[in-house]
Order: structure tokens, then sequence, then C-alpha cells
């Protein structure tokens, strides 16, 4: 592991190699950015820099020093998280009193605290008052989904760096990497801009189990017969997840119908649904283009339907009729 290879978020990775390595550090980061963008990776890895012993500004990942800090038991690096609902002031004396105390093993201490945003008044201003006055040697590293949140005070004593959602082309090459198939990374990559989450669902089986009876349900309606409700009775009483995944299931199909589209007019590199290229040819037979438009319209309306707590079963057993209604 090293620098160079964190290339979700080039541009801040830039910003602290290039401060690290000039040794310009600030002495706060505010890290804002979505859940699964990277953060609490780079901010490990900041931190493993400035401690690692086989290299110089970046981190080897390997090192007993680094493997420490994996590990969360790393006497100068803190991290702290909400303790249940929020971080209590308990947590922010606690983390003051640490840093208080001499380093270690070199000169920096490190703190990193995860929703920063989910703070106390009380353990705010603690922290405010900290960020004020801080110690020689340490680096604050706060991040945040939702800096709005968040007391303009303290975000005037950090250097803000935002992090970006990961875009789907990241997120499918980075699986890719990892061995994950094509067509089952493209997907995920499509569903979800967490790295993190994308990875659990690209492996998990009830998932590819998802797409499958999604796969089916598209067959099914097109043959203009009864099985397709017995198919939607069926899937949802033999599992409570795909129950709970509906919403899920109503992204693929939306996911797979524009893949139709896309099928019919020849832009074949633009597939989403890459690995099933045969059965999408067969099915472009069977639509129309409007039909397609309005399938991706129903199926929206029914997903926001089952969002306002609509019977699940009920409303995809409309939603096909009104697809078969044409
Ligand atoms: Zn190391």
């Amino acid at each position: 592991m090293s620098w160079t290879t964190i290339s979700q978020q080039p541009r801040v990775v830039e910003l602290l190699y290039h401060s690290l390595r000039n040794d310009r550090l600030a002495h706060a980061y505010l890290f804002a950015g979505p859940r699964g963008a990277g953060k609490k990776q780079v901010a490990l890895h900041l931190a493993k820099s400035l401690f690692c012993t086989e290299k110089e500004a970046d981190a080897c990942g390997a090192c007993i020093t680094c493997r420490r800090i994996d590990a969360g038991n790393h006497p100068d690096v803190l991290v702290i998280s909400p303790d249940g609902a929020s971080i209590k002031i308990d947590q922010i004396r606690n983390l003051q009193k640490e840093m208080a105390m001499r380093a270690v093993e070199s000169f920096h201490k490190v703190y990193i605290i995860e929703h920063v945003d989910k703070m106390t008044t009380q353990a705010a201003n603690s922290l405010l008052k900290f960020l004020e006055e801080p110690p020689a040697g340490v680096v604050a590293l706060l991040l945040t989904e939702n800096s709005h949140a968040m007391l303009p005070t303290i975000l005037s004593r950090c250097q803000i760096i935002h992090f970006s959602p990961l875009s789907p082309e990241v997120i499918a090459r980075k699986l890719g990497e990892e061995g994950i198939p094509g067509g089952a990374a493209r997907v995920v990559s499509h569903i979800t801009s967490n790295l993190e989450e994308a990875r659990v669902l690209s492996q998990a089986e009830w998932f590819a189990q998802l797409r499958n009876l999604m796969i089916q349900l598209v067959q099914e309606c097109k043959q203009h017969n009864s099985s397709v409700l017995y198919t939607i009775h069926d899937m949802l009483q033999k599992s409570d997840k795909i129950k709970e995944e509906l919403p899920l299931f109503l992204d693929l199909l939306i996911l797979w119908l524009r893949d139709i589209l896309y099928v019919q007019v020849d832009r074949h590199a633009h597939l989403i649904n890459s690995d099933q290229q045969d059965v999408l040819q067969g099915q472009a037979l069977l639509w129309t283009k409007a039909e397609l438009l309005r399938g991706i319209d129903l199926v929206m309306e029914t997903k926001n339907r089952i969002e306002r707590n609509a019977n699940p079963q009920l409303a995809l057993e409309r939603l096909v009729l009104q697809i078969q209604e044409g």
C-alpha cells in the first residue's frame, strides 16, 4: 500500500502527499464527503505515513508500526467514533489527556474523529478549545459526511478537504482489480458509490439471486401469462431478504430496462449488465422503445410507493400488470 495505490481520490492524495513531503501539514484537517469515499482509509494512511519506519512521507502497510496503526493499538494514534448516537464530552476529555502526553515513538501524535458532526454541544465546545491551542506535533483528522451540521467555529480552524463520491467507473475498475467479474462489478458500481458496500454486494449470494429473479421476471412479464404473478408470490414468500431489498430489486430492474434500450440502439459499449448480452439481445426483440421508457417510469413510481410504505407484493404485482397492459 502506498499513496499511489489510493487512486480513488487523486486530488486529495496529491495535496496530502505534497504537504507531508514538504513538512507542511496543517494541525487540523476536516475530511468531508459521502460514506464510502475513502475518508478513513486516507486518514489512516496519513497517520501511517507519519510513523512508518520503511518509507519517507508514505506508508508501507507492512512494518510493525503500520500494522499497529491498522490494528488500532499504536500509542500515538487515537481513533474516536460515536459512543452510541453521539460523541460525548468524556471522549474528548480523554483525547485531550492522551494528546497532552509526550509522543512515545516520534514527535507526532495523531487523532482521528469519525462522524465528528455527531458531537454533543459540550464535546464540540471542548474540541474547539483544543483546536484553538493545539499541542506541538499533534495532527487532528476530523471526518464527516455532513459538514453542514458542524459549528462554523470548528470549520474555521480546519483545513477542509472535500472527498467526491466515487464514480461507477472507478468502483468497477477497483473491483475488477480484485478479481470480481466485469458484469457484476459494473452492476454494483451503478447501485452504490460506496466501495465497501459494492464489494460486499458483488460477492453476496442473495444479491446474485436477486439479479437472476429480476431477469426471470422481465422474461415472464413479456410472455403475457399469469405465471409471473406466481413468481412474485413465490419469491416474496421464500425470502424476507428479497422483501427487504425490493428497492434494490427495482434499481436492478431499471438498469436492465435501460440496457435493453442500449441493445436496441446498438450501444453495446454502454451495457451495464455486460455479462448478459445474449439474454438482453433476445429480450430486445420483445419490447418497443416506448414500452421500455414507460416501463422505467413505472418502476420509479413503484419505488417511490414502496418507500412510502406501500405493501411490497401488491406494489410489485401492480407494476407487472401495468407493464403487461402496455
Ligand atoms: Zn510501514
